[in-house]
């Protein structure tokens, strides 16, 4: 496996790759099976893999875990190296951002809802860094989770409005047994926290439940789902359809429902596609 650690590399790298298709994984490292699933998945569709490393300063608001974002670096290499990556890029931010730069900004209203409200901002240092990522790899096809919905939403979007020629592929959330969904963050919550967590998991299994039962109405399933959350403190529980726009019943195979809640003082988002 190939590391790569400044842009300027990786783009002459690039040129020698020619007309292979790239698959790539942006990732802020402490690698889970999330993240190995995306892996996976660009190994079956692409010539050659590029996974990316970079906790990109510029998406974490003031007082958020920036500086205490899990890193773990020997494992994620090899993690990577054993998923049979090709390359690892893993820069650092002063190769990858300049002063006064032109970026990209978030779209005002679905970049600042649900987890753009809870984190004002954050959207656009998201997308400023995947353009930045997109344009350094030039991937045939970019892999992200549904677990981000709204960042897989926006990153969709950005493609679009910008005329991009990568495809992006969304890839189901990877679960441990009993349904909390995997986040590096997981590593944050204490041994009563990581039990109360399975709140948020439970809170959708229920949810589908309901809509298999066929109980379509919006507020009914959010208000049982917020009876399972007690006592979390809950950011948000909304049922929106795949466009992000709230709405009143469910319509299968056109809905998100989404929670993020605090856990002491980690922040989980989980949600379901219907
Ligand atoms: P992160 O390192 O948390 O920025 O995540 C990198 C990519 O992995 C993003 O596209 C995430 O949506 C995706 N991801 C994170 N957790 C999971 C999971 N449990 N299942 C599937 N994909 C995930």
């Amino acid at each position: 496996m190939k590391i790569i650690q400044t842009p300027q590399e990786l783009k002459e790298y690039r040129r020698t790759l020619h007309n292979k298709s790239v698959g790539f994984v942006p990732t802020m490292g402490a690698l889970h099976h999330g993240h190995i699933s995306l892996i996976e998945e660009a190994k079956k569709n692409n010539d050659i893999v590029v996974v990316s490393i970079f906790v990109n300063p510029t998406q974490f608001l003031k007082g958020e875990d920036l500086d205490k974002y899990p890193s773990k670096e020997a494992a994620d290499k090899k993690i990577c190296e054993l998923s049979g990556v090709d390359l690892l890029f893993y820069p650092k931010a002063d190769t990858m951002y300049s002063r006064d730069e032109v970026s990209v900004t978030a779209p005002d209203v679905r970049g600042y809802i649900l987890e753009g409200a809870s984190r004002p901002g954050h959207f656009s240092g998201m997308l400023r860094v995947v353009n930045k990522l997109f344009n350094i790899v030039e991937p045939s096809n970019a892999y992200f989770g549904r677990k981000d919905a709204q960042q897989l939403f926006l990153i969709e979007q950005m493609v679009r409005d910008f005329f991009m020629s990568v495809n992006i592929v969304g890839m189901n959330t990877v679960r441990e047994s009993d349904g909390l969904a995997l986040s590096s963050r997981n590593v944050y919550l204490s041994t009563d926290e990581r039990v109360e967590a399975l709140k948020i998991s439970q809170s959708l299994k229920v949810a589908t439940q309901m809509v298999i039962a066929k109980e379509f109405k919006a507020l009914k399933i959010t208000q049982r789902m917020r009876e399972i959350l007690e006592p979390l403190d809950v950011e948000y529980v909304v049922v929106v359809n795949r466009n992000f726009e709230s709405i009143e019943e469910v319509e299968v195979d056109n809905t998100i429902i989404l929670v993020e809640a605090k856990v002491g003082s980690t922040r989980l988002l989980d949600n379901i596609f219907i």
